[in-house]
């Protein structure tokens, strides 16, 4: 009888590496970080404040579904309210008015959240998971390129200034395990404000998408659909006898063997090619 293989989650195509960058505000500077990160293939996830939206320097509503078409657009809270200081049913409002505002912009379901100034604590992560989001992000970064356990309480790998050394390390790091590198930021600190480090510039944007996009084996993809991924991977089951593997989700997911060949495990299929 032959031996089950072990077999190891992937990125889609054999990619063991992701890369998602995270913006919040919805500044009008995103015009020029999403025209960088069209040039070089990056993807990003743009967290809005659906009330501010064509005030002061924020984008406009009617350009949300244009501008951020090959991106993913997520919520911010209705007014950046700071949820720790609302009663619950004003952060339900917080989140749900969001949510379908976005929604109503864009035509897409809208299921992802940062949290206005990086606040959250379990009520806030329950209420925001009951109005329908798949995942929280704070402000937390752990400098490290692990995938993280809890979505409501998502953690980023760094701040954008310090992200040309975590894609450097990402690029270099061999390709043994899942790897995803989280950035956040706002695009209106690459043009010197509010920023303290006035040398993470767009020059220095520019440096790094160039970098990464020049990197072989790295995945580029929103929040989103890095996170649908991981719960579709999670969701593969064995089959006939540990001989086959069945995907019965609605996503592609992809998976190595230990001799390095990868396989692609369509939707809703059985594959018996791991034998
Ligand atoms: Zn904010």
């Amino acid at each position: 009888m032959k031996e089950r293989r072990s077999v190891q989650i992937c990125f889609p195509n054999g990619a063991m590496k992701a890369l998602s960058m995270s913006y919040d505000d919805g500044s009008e500077h995103d015009r020029r970080l999403v025209g960088l990160f069209d040039a070089y293939g990056l993807r990003g996830t743009f967290h809005l404040t659906s009330s501010t939206l064509g005030q002061d320097y924020r984008v406009g509503r009617d350009e949300v579904a244009r501008l951020y078409q090959r991106h993913e657009v997520a919520c911010h809270g209705a007014t950046h309210a700071d949820l720790g200081q609302l009663a619950a049913a004003d952060v339900d409002r917080e989140l749900r008015d969001d949510k379908a505002a976005l929604e109503s912009l864009t035509g897409q379901p809208v299921r992802g959240l940062a949290y206005p100034f990086g606040t959250h604590d379990a009520r806030i992560e329950t209420m925001a998971a009951a109005a329908g989001f798949a995942y929280g992000r704070g402000v937390t970064d752990t400098d490290d390129l692990r995938p993280p356990e809890a979505t409501m309480r998502l953690t980023t790998t760094c701040h954008h200034g310090q992200a040309m050394d975590w894609g450097r390390r990402l690029i270099e790091r061999p390709a043994d395990a899942l790897q995803w590198m989280r950035v956040r930021g706002h695009s209106f600190e690459l043009d010197g404000f509010m920023t303290a480090d006035r040398s993470k510039d767009w020059a220095y944007m520019a440096a790094f998408c160039r970098m990464m996009a020049e990197a072989s084996g790295i995945w580029h993809a929103p929040l989103i659909e890095v996170l649908d991924y991981l719960a579709a991977a999670a969701q593969l089951q064995r089959a006939e006898h540990g001989r086959a593997l069945h995907n019965p989700t609605s996503i592609t997911v992809w998976v190595r063997a230990d001799d390095g060949s990868t396989l692609e495990l369509p939707s809703h299929a059985t594959s018996a090619a791991i034998t």
